[in-house]
């Protein structure tokens, strides 16, 4: 009894999200490589500089986040187009359409995963 994937439905999801991510990094002052354009201008939002590094730290943080997120959706789109996706990355086997409808960037199988 395998399920099968609905790799349309995950494609629509995944191109949905990305669209979600890359509107994020925009917001925050970045680009598609995580990397943030230039310097922030915080105005006068932050009494001190130890502040405004704070936040700036906080912002490169986020940036990193979702570039990460960037990635994994963007690995799970290739592997939808490589007919390959589902399938554990590590050891070759289907991770489950469950694991899948869960989390759509899944590119480990539950054993390998918790391996690692
Ligand atoms: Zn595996």
């Amino acid at each position: 009894m395998t399920a099968t994937i609905d790799t349309d439905a995950a494609k629509a999801a995944l191109t949905e999200d990305r669209d979600k991510v890359v509107r994020q990094l925009t917001e925050i002052g970045s680009d598609e490589s995580g990397q943030l354009n230039g310097t922030i201008d915080f105005g006068d939002a932050f009494a001190d500089a130890g502040a405004v590094t704070a936040e700036r730290t906080k912002i490169l943080g986020l940036a990193k986040t979702l570039k990460t997120r960037l990635d994994d959706i963007d690995a799970a789109l290739t592997a939808i187009a490589e007919d390959r996706y589902g399938i554990c990355e590590r050891c070759g086997a289907p991770i489950g359409a469950d694991r899948m409808a869960y989390r759509p960037t899944s590119r480990l199988c539950v054993r390998c995963k918790s391996s690692s």
